[in-house]
């Protein structure tokens, strides 16, 4: 799972942003039961081994990796599924430098003004194609943030589908501890955007002491590693040192939601013909009280996005695509799809020195375990050796047993850790039509038990599933419940308002912002999440051949399904303490 560095500055900005009456037939042949803890332990012993370096992106381990997975599919008889009958999908990872001419025209108060980007206004490096967008019909939503923890919700009884959003506020309102709440804050352009539907946004830009950072926004981007699940533009940093201005694996004409920063100038324009003037609302701001909600009326407003984009530099890495064709000649041409990532953080390249308050590893690649300062070699036999191998064993069921109707696509996805870069890539240059997968199971860290805590051990963690598919939350659930031992299914990391935006986080999410329903399966984090004692002898094989059953099964039943589960879009759901099915 993608971890999110500390950043010393965190910028804000959008680019950043009936029951089921079919039969299933795995009754039946019981294919799950050929998922078994023997293989996945031989399996994850070797991937999570240090031979394999730590597995991370452009480097030796990670091919060995992706031809010790491609090797087993052959053995299997599953089918190569990337280009030129290959089991490998490059993925080119592009540095671009952007030439940012995008300007924001505000009519207001009788009066129009232009502002450009960088002149009262910063841009994102990455605002997509060259595109036009009108708006007027602008909501002011105050802090614009839904945190249903301190019960606040500044959307709460307003419609702004199809608006544009406006909101204030470089740090959280009093009673929210701002550490706690960075991530939320910075995920506001894409909370207002992808679950409030708004067409964009209109933000200011903070940091984690909570200044406001005005225009430095615009330089300020591709810092370290990506925010959480990073934008939807892919603007997920890739170091600067090559010139470029952001790092993508993405189509660069893709549209994307236009959002700003602004600074105070463009703020007074902008409510200028508001019964309540800016300065007011910036001093409630700064002291974290509450702010009104209004519209903004009469007020009209005119995105020009319009960036050149100059490709600086070119990296390869590969995912590893598998097919294995269904048994129903009208359905065989659509797909379930599974996903796991196959990389991991790699190794520290250098030595231990003596500190002043003990040893330190230099080029740690994540924490260090006390008492582990030795090992350089971060494993991931958890993070994700398990949804890789968990998912080889989904394969070897599917390759050797009966197949179900629709065909399966198994994508092992490259640079997860780097911000999601192979499944990124996959949804914009899929091998199969994105439209002909019905649904995507991802399994990310599936192997141990969440905080190491032993009342876990029955735990999955599961989400997504209810937010673009009802019929298809419904399938995983009855999955589970036709398991010989059934998981507890747990809903708490699919709250929308989840502070660790978990949704964000995996290569699901690049299926599900195409539209695809996704289920995202995990087992949760514990100390040795992203640490260099994530290894393999402290892998849970019982329960995770179980969760392995479990993903075949969802697989089989959506595979056999007469239908596409239907997308009715209701959004997140089910949290905390919910169970069972929804209404459809
Ligand atoms: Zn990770």
């Amino acid at each position: 799972m993608l971890r999110i560095r500390k950043l010393t500055v965190i910028v804000i900005q959008l680019a950043l942003v009936a029951s089921c009456t079919f039969s299933t037939g795995s009754a039946k042949t019981n294919g799950r039961e050929k998922i078994t803890q023997d293989d996945l332990k031989e399996w994850l012993t070797y991937l999570a081994s240090d031979e394999l370096e730590g597995r991370n992106t452009y480097t030796e381990g990670l091919g060995l990796a992706a031809a010790y997975i491609a090797e087993h599919l052959r053995s299997w008889g599953v089918k190569p599924g990337g280009p030129n009958g290959s089991y490998f999908q490059r993925v080119s990872v592009l540095g671009i430098k952007s030439e940012n001419n995008s300007t924001i025209t505000v009519e207001a108060n009788g009066q129009t003004r232009t502002f450009k980007n960088k002149e009262g206004v910063a841009f994102p490096a990455n605002v997509g194609g060259k595109r036009s967008v009108t708006s007027d019909q602008i909501e002011f939503v105050g802090y614009g943030l839904n945190a249903p923890l301190v019960k606040h919700n500044d959307y709460a009884g307003k419609n702004v589908k199809g608006k544009t959003v406006v909101w204030l506020g470089s740090t959280p309102l009093k009673g929210m501890d701002g550490r706690q709440y960075f991530r939320m804050l910075g995920g506001r352009s894409r909370y207002a955007t992808e679950q409030e539907g708004a067409i964009a946004s209109i933000g200011v830009g903070f940091n984690r002491r909570g200044q406001g950072v005005g225009q430095a926004a615009g330089q300020g981007e591709g810092q370290g590693q990506a925010p959480a699940g990073g934008p939807p533009g892919g603007n997920f940093g890739g170091g600067q040192s090559d010139g470029s201005d952001f790092t993508t694996v993405q189509r660069l004409d893709s549209p994307i939601p236009p959002s700003v920063t602004g600074q105070d100038e463009f703020f007074e324009f902008l409510f200028s013909g508001a019964d309540v003037k800016y300065a007011e609302l910036k001093d409630k701001a700064a002291k974290g009280e509450p702010l009104p909600s209004f519209t903004l009326k009469n007020v009209r407003l005119t995105f020009n996005l319009d960036a050149n984009y100059r490709v600086v530099r070119t990296q390869y890495t590969r995912n590893v695509v598998g097919v294995i064709e269904g048994s129903d000649p009208k359905l065989k041409d659509t797909y379930v799809a599974f996903g796991a990532h196959y990389d991991h953080v790699g190794y520290a390249e250098g030595e231990v020195t003596q500190g002043a308050n003990g040893p330190i590893r230099t080029g740690a690649r994540g924490r260090v375990t006390e008492g582990a300062i030795e090992d350089r070699i971060w494993n991931g036999a958890d993070d994700d050796g398990s949804g890789t191998v968990t998912m080889m064993g989904i394969a070897k069921a599917f390759a050797t047993g009966a197949k179900p109707r629709r065909s399966l696509l198994f994508v092992w996805h490259a640079g997860e850790e780097k911000g999601l870069l192979g499944s990124r890539y996959f949804a914009d240059y899929p091998t199969v039509s994105m439209d002909k997968i019905v649904a995507q199971v991802n399994m990310d860290m599936v192997g141990r038990n969440r905080d190491n805590k032993s009342e876990e051990a029955n735990t999955v963690y599961v989400v997504g599933s209810d937010r673009i598919s009802t019929e298809f939350h419904n399938i995983t659930v009855d999955a589970d419940a036709d398991l010989a031992k059934p998981l507890k299914l747990d809903y708490e990391m699919n709250d929308p308002t989840d502070l660790e935006q978990v949704y964000y986080r995996s290569d699901h999410y690049s299926y599900a912002a195409k539209g695809v329903p996704i289920v995202f399966l995990t087992t949760g984090l514990h100390q040795d999440y992203h640490a260099n004692t994530d290894s393999v002898e402290k892998i849970n094989f019982e329960k995770m051949a179980r969760i392995g059953q479990y993903g075949y099964e969802i697989g089989a039943r959506t595979a056999n399904l007469d239908h596409a589960p239907a997308r009715d879009n209701h959004g997140p759901r089910v949290g905390k303490g919910s169970e069972g099915k929804l209404a459809l």
